[in-house]
Order: C-alpha cells, then structure tokens, then sequence
C-alpha cells in the first residue's frame, strides 16, 4: 500500500525550523474524498472565497478543542504539552510565492488523525455533498456546494497543492507534514520542529492568485469572522 516516494521541494515556503524525517508515505485518499476532490476542482462555483471562512473555522474549532482540554480535569496530566502558549490563528500571505497560509495553536492531529479527518469524508457536510452529487449529478456541484460546504476540501478550489503541517497536543507526538494537490494521494512525513497547533499553507492556482493580497483576505476575514472567537492576525496585524 505505501510506496517511499521523493517529496516535493519545499524550497519556496515560508521560513522555518522544521526538517522532514525519514522517508514519506503516499496514500490514496478514500475513494469518496476522492470524487469529491475531483467535483470541488473542476466546479465552476464562483463563490470560492469561502475556503478561508472554512479554514478559520477550524482553526477556530482547533483553539476551542484545546481551551477544553486545558480547562478539562486532564489540565494538569503530563498528557497536553506547551498549555501556556497563544491561542490565537495567524494568517499570513505572499504574493511572490502566490501562498496564503493559515496558522493556529490548538490541539493539532496525530498520525491517525491526519489519515483519518484529512483523508476520508467522514464528517456529515460532505457526506451530504456526495449524496446530493449521486442523487443530481456533478453539473449541480456548483449549486450543491454552496448548499453543503466540503470543509476542509474547499481550499482545493483554489489550490495547486496544500501542505499541512501538524503537531498534536498530546504529550509525546511527533510533528508530521501532510502533502497533497488534490488529485487522488497525499503524502505523509514526520517533521521536526513543527510547533504545536496546525499550519495549512495554500500554494494557489494561478488565477486564484487575488488570495495572496493583504487587503483581499482582510475584506474577507471581516465578512466571516464575527462568530469567531480566537483572536485572528493576518500579516501581524489583527483583524
Ligand atoms: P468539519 O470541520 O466539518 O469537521 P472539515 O472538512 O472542515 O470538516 O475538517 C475535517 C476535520 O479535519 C475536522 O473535523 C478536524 O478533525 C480536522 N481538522 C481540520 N483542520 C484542522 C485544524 N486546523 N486543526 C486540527 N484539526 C483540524
Ligand atoms: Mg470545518
């Protein structure tokens, strides 16, 4: 099932300390993940904004997953590392490498998480987008996406690639990046250095490349975040 594979150069990206570990693993996403990738692709819906409403909102379901836990009878275990950082979601974006990145220090995923909420479509949002699809066929998806959300999948409208970067909470979990351009794998590797919380960097499709302007997202943040409530900076200034 898993073959070594030759990751993708990494040679643009935003500085940082991480190193990758060892050699990479390629999957295939779930069948299912992988029509609905194809569909949110190649859909002509025009309302492609809303992948940073979705991805704010889970980096704001992230923050509040680890206020939980810290707050929860498991504060004190040695089982939550780093509890007295910021919580709060960076975004920040770069128009020479046509990136938009979004960062925030909740609880993060482990291995298994990563495989199994990034790579299978499990949740009911896009559950029900697949279900509508079979029942009114891919020409709806535009309509159909609009009505159901896909999440996280989302930002594979205007991605040409996404990488994650993930550390869990947990005490003891390494940090892992996640690789995929929406077509069918995605790749797995362990990565040092990776602090805890999530980075989702967004390298954007060429004519999607509006999502790399300062004052665009800004606009954008202002119109989504009023539900949000963690703290939201987009290039260090708050939003
Ligand atoms: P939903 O938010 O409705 O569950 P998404 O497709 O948006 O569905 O995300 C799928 C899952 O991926 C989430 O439920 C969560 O477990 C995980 N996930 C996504 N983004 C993050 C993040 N920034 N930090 C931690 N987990 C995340
Ligand atoms: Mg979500």
């Amino acid at each position: 099932l898993f073959t070594k594979y030759r990751s993708f150069s990494t040679a643009t990206e935003q500085k940082q300390t991480d190193t990758l570990k060892g050699g990479s693993e390629k999957r295939e996403f779930q069948a299912e993940t992988r029509m609905l990738l194809d569909i949110v692709a190649r859909s002509l819906y025009s309302d492609k904004e809303v992948f940073i409403r979705e991805l704010i909102s889970n980096a704001s379901d992230a923050l509040e997953k680890f206020r939980y836990l810290s707050v929860s009878a498991a504060a004190d275990s040695p089982q939550l590392v780093e509890t007295d950082r910021p919580l709060e979601i960076k975004l920040t974006t770069d128009k020479q490498n046509r990136t938009i990145t979004f960062q925030d220090s909740g609880i993060g995923m482990t291995k298994e998480e990563l495989t199994q909420n990034l790579g299978t479509i499990a949740r009911s949002g896009s559950k029900s987008f697949i279900e509508e699809i079979k029942k009114q066929g891919a020409e709806q998806a535009s309509s159909i996406i609009g009505q159901f959300g896909v999440g996280f999948y989302s930002a594979f409208m205007v991605a040409e690639k996404i990488e994650v970067y993930t550390r869990s909470s947990k005490s003891g979990s390494p940090g892992y990046r996640w690789l995929s351009d929406g077509s069918g794998m995605y790749e797995i590797q362990e990565a040092d250095g990776v602090p805890v919380g999530t980075k989702i960097v967004v390298y954007l499709k060429t004519d999607c490349r509006e999502f790399a302007d300062d004052d665009t997202v800004k606009n954008i943040i202002k119109k989504y975040s009023n539900f949000i409530g963690s703290l939201i900076f987009l290039n260090n200034e708050q939003v």
